[in-house]
């Protein structure tokens, strides 16, 4: 079977319709994977055994004729942050170079109980940190649709993956954009839930306020399936929500026609690239066409979004970090004296350069008598940055804007430049400091054929309308 483009519902029903087994599609995948990753580098670790444990029984369930499961036999990739029991779980780091966890993620158990095969796990910034997935300790990925370029981070082997069909779907997380603008990079669909949406249980944390799993597809309704099927309320995550979970598929297919859209001109000044531009308008545009009506609004908080951001997430990861000690976990550095000289020599060891640079901002920013100064003041921003949101959804249903100033940039473009890369989320970091859904879907392409990314925000809890929005514009 063709793998280039399958979607869910393709390899579903060829499974459950005989055309292929579980089994077939799954070993197609790693054939392609044994092919062509090796000049992409998605992957970091592969599960063949449980992968093929998994298709078997869908095999069975198919062959004594019995109902599919809505993700049956669907080859899935999951970013190395997410803990999947018995198979080695790295975050990127040598920190966790040999971390086995003890038990699932949630949303990859969900997935699974669903029927989807996870074949493995693919690589990220370390602790994804990061915009590009340069700052994996293991090696960087390469953006399937030009070799030369970054495919954005740091969920850059999720969104490779799928780009390439080297899965079907994957998932990713969000923390400042790192679902979002990876797909943009890779032209595909990523969509970041509301926060509490999906339950955290088993992701290893960054910024535990700002951190959101999701999906990386390559239609708007794959998406939708995916959130459906790892969506809701987890007893294992207090933060998760206890907010009914709609069937998001139906839902793709009322009109949108009346729907109130935002363009805020925040979103369009100095430092967007005018084919990002070009390609954006035109969406909003063609939007317009299919009946939505344009309303321009202003988040007047937006410059002050990277600051807010970057303290909030360093502050939240230096104490997350905080666990890495030498004690617990996998690392531990080898001749040393003293219990202190085993967490200094352990953590200089173990985190890459990126982590450190957070880990030392964020304590910083914690410390007596600087709390107030930076991170009370930040979290009181973000507070105006979330009000920013409220009042422009009394008057919108969603928001438009592009996903990244720019298409995909070149490996080592912006990796020694630390403060250029962080400038480059500003589109994304806000829809994670107020806890609203974002998806990115492609939008065109530049000259050079890289692909642009088109962002759609919307209400807390209100997937459905974004949802609805991308798929109306995909499928026009
Ligand atoms: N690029 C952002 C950062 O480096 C976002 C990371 C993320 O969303 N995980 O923090």
């Amino acid at each position: 079977m063709n793998v280039a483009g399958l979607t869910i519902d393709a390899a579903r029903s060829a499974i459950e319709q005989r055309v292929t087994s579980a089994l077939t599609l799954a070993e197609e995948h790693y054939a392609r994977i044994e092919k062509e990753d090796g000049q992409i580098g998605a992957y970091l670790t592969l599960c063949r055994d449980r992968a093929l444990a998994q298709a078997d029984r869908i095999d069975r369930l198919a062959a004594e004729g019995k109902p599919l499961p809505p993700l049956a036999g669907v080859p899935v990739a999951i970013k190395d942050v997410m803990s999947t029991r018995g198979v080695r779980t790295t975050a990127g780091s040598k920190m966790l170079e040999r971390y086995i966890p003890p038990y699932d993620c949630t949303a990859v158990g969900r997935l699974e109980a669903a029927g989807a095969v996870v074949l493995g796990k693919t690589n990220c910034d370390e602790f994804a940190m990061g915009s590009s997935n340069e700052n994996s300790a293991y090696h960087p990925v390469h953006n399937p649709r030009d070799l030369s370029r970054v495919p954005g981070g740091s969920s850059g082997g999720s969104a490779a993956s799928v780009a390439a069909d080297l899965a079907v779907a994957a998932l990713g997380s969000d923390t400042g954009g790192s679902i979002r603008q990876p797909a943009s990079f890779c032209g595909v669909v990523g969509l970041m839930p509301t926060y509490g949406r999906v339950s955290r249980y088993g992701l290893i944390a960054f910024a535990s306020s700002l951190d959101h799993i999701g999906p990386l597809t390559k239609t708007v309704k794959d998406a939708a399936t995916v959130l459906w099927t790892i969506a809701g309320r987890d007893p294992m995550d207090s933060t998760s929500a206890d907010v009914a979970v709609p069937d998001y598929v139906p839902e793709l297919e009322k009109p949108i026609r009346g729907l109130k859209l935002g363009v805020a001109k925040e979103y369009f000044g100095d430092g967007l690239n005018d084919e990002v531009r070009h390609a954006v308008e035109a969406a909003i545009d063609k939007l317009e066409k299919l009946g939505c009506e344009i309303v321009p609004i202003s988040l007047p908080h937006t410059p002050y979004a990277i600051p807010t951001y970057y303290l909030i997430a360093t502050a939240e990861a230096s104490s997350n970090l905080a666990r890495y000690d030498g004690v617990r976990y996998s690392l531990r550095a080898h001749g040393v004296k003293t219990l202190s000289e085993m967490y200094r020599r352990t953590r200089d060891e173990g985190f890459g350069a990126e982590v450190k640079r957070r880990i030392m901002l964020g304590t910083y920013a914690l410390s007596a008598g600087y709390y107030d100064a930076y991170y009370l003041k930040a979290q009181k921003v973000r507070a105006l940055l979330a009000r920013d949101f409220d009042e422009a959804f009394r008057k919108v249903d969603a928001i438009v804007t592009p996903t990244s100033p720019t298409a995909a940039f070149r490996l080592g473009e912006k990796s020694n430049d630390p403060l250029s890369m962080y400038l480059a989320d500003i589109y994304t970091v806000t829809a994670d400091l107020a806890g609203i859904p974002g998806i990115s879907l492609p939008c065109g392409e530049t000259k050079e054929k890289l692909p642009i990314g088109l962002q759609i925000l919307g209400k807390h809890f209100d997937e459905s309308t974004i949802l609805r929005l991308a798929h109306t514009y995909e499928q026009s």
